[in-house]
């Protein structure tokens, strides 16, 4: 308590940072873009109708080098870029605009575009719910035995919104939270009920944009002796990125290193599954201090982050990144292929191209950065890691395995698809060797009824 306001008493006197959100309505202001035509940022803004846009000052501020827009990867990770729509979307939209046609007409249009845009991927809403008691339970997926996910309701935005994020529709109102948990009680039971479950993840949008306190009504009762079969806890933020200030300078960031520490002590694993997208993330000097105040609670960071064409498409990215992380007590976890929704098709590479930056990254990297997994499409049937291309009796083929599966026999069995120089995704793959399907999907079927 006395912390807290002395806290308080310190932004005030020595105005410690503070967030300050901006959104479509400061494009024109922002002096920053005043540099892009006039033209460029109309096209900004129709993007940021269909699709949410959402920076704050210490992005614009301390991550985008604004001498190397639009070029700047953390630039093209956070506003909006005009190629992240369909040419014949945008230039409609603009004309609307451009028209003042009526709103009903433009929206009309924006809700017509954000279908195209594929906004249920991988069947999410459909088949990761449990079910306990004959309901449902709310803001739960649990989708590999082993772990469950935990969407708390006031977690479901974040500090900045990346432009590629496959839970855009979630952050643009045309998906309920279904997804979001309000009260603790109901997963609980559900934890209680299911020894099984080791490993808890408590995700978003970003749990922590949560007050300490909000956060702690969902992990403290974890720590209970009736919970001991919870024996991991994982929080997937990417405040360490966007908002490194949470475990500095706000108000309760003390409080919330104080909460790490209570895991830790009661004996848990917690884990920071931290969001970095790029190693300029990490070059700024409250962005290490954060990391240095979480690895002394001893609390593990691991991070992750898709490889986006345009924002880390080079191998050089990712080593210099994983690199640094290594260097700061970080552990690199997942490399994740995009996700097909959204403005896929910008941000895509083929996997054949992702695969080879991936590997060209993990050959620079000595053994404490090949901790990485990777490439991971995170589909329907499961995780499935592209081990690589190769050919074998004159076919050439992808070999691909499950890290987690439906059914967790399928990991580690390889399995092979033909090779297609095109593909982006699981969909756009057929088996090889002529086979009509793959060794799971018959199990697939059964397990989805
Ligand atoms: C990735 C993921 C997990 C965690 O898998 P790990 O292999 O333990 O990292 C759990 N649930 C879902 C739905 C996931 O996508
Ligand atoms: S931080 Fe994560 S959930 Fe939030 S916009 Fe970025 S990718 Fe999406």
């Amino acid at each position: 308590m006395v912390l807290q306001k002395l806290n308080s008493q310190l932004i005030q006197k020595y105005s410690l940072p503070k967030i300050k959100f901006y959104g479509i309505q400061d494009i024109d202001k922002l002096p920053q873009l005043k540099t892009l035509s006039e033209i460029d940022r109309l096209a900004m803004k129709a993007v940021a109708m269909v699709l949410p846009f959402r920076t704050n000052n210490y992005v614009v501020e301390s991550l985008i080098d604004w001498n190397n827009i639009p070029e700047d990867p953390i630039f093209r990770l956070t506003f909006p870029q005009a190629e992240m729509l369909s040419y014949e979307d945008l230039n409609i939209l603009i004309y609307l605009i451009k028209n003042n046609a009526s709103p009903d007409k433009i929206n009309h249009l924006i809700n017509q575009i954000r279908y195209r845009l594929n906004p249920h991927p991988s069947g999410q809403k459909e088949y990761n719910i449990p079910i306990f008691d004959n309901e449902i339970v709310p803001g739960v997926q649990h989708k590999y035995p082993e772990t469950v996910l935990i969407f708390p309701a006031s977690g479901q935005v974040c500090h900045a919104y990346c432009t590629f994020c496959f839970r855009w529709p979630q952050f643009v109102g045309i998906e309920d939270l279904k997804f979001a948990t309000r009260e603790s009680g109901r997963f609980q039971d559900y934890l209680h009920k299911n020894r099984g479950i080791t490993d808890v993840l408590i995700t978003g949008g970003d749990p922590l944009v949560m007050s300490a306190k909000q956060l702690s009504r969902y992990i403290e009762p974890l720590l209970e002796p009736e919970f001991d079969h919870i024996q991991t806890i994982r929080i997937g933020t990417k405040s360490v990125a966007y908002w490194p200030y949470r475990f500095v300078t706000d108000t309760d960031a003390d409080d919330l290193l104080r909460l790490f520490e209570r895991v830790v002590r009661a004996g848990k694993h917690l884990a920071i599954m931290g969001h970095y997208s790029h190693w300029q993330e990490l070059e700024t000097e409250i962005s290490q201090k954060a990391i240095r105040r979480i690895r002394m609670t001893g609390a593990e960071i691991r991070t992750q982050s898709p490889l986006l064409r345009y924002i880390n498409d080079s191998p050089e990215v990712w080593s210099k990144m994983w690199q640094m992380q290594v260097n700061l007590g970080c552990i690199p976890y997942y490399c994740f292929v995009e996700r097909n929704t959204g403005s896929h098709h910008y941000f895509s590479l083929p996997l054949v191209r992702t695969w080879e930056i991936f590997r060209e990254a993990f050959q620079k990297v000595s053994g404490l950065g090949r901790t990485v997994r990777g490439p991971v499409m995170s589909s329907l049937p499961g995780k499935i890691v592209i081990d690589g291309v190769t050919e074998i009796r004159g076919e050439k083929i992808f070999v691909l395995s499950f890290l987690q599966g439906r059914d967790p026999n399928w990991c580690k069995q390889p399995f092979f698809a033909q090779y297609n120089p095109n593909a982006t995704w699981l969909s756009d793959l057929k088996p090889a060797f002529g086979e009509k399907k793959f060794f799971f999907e018959d199990r697939l079927k059964e397990l989805l009824c």
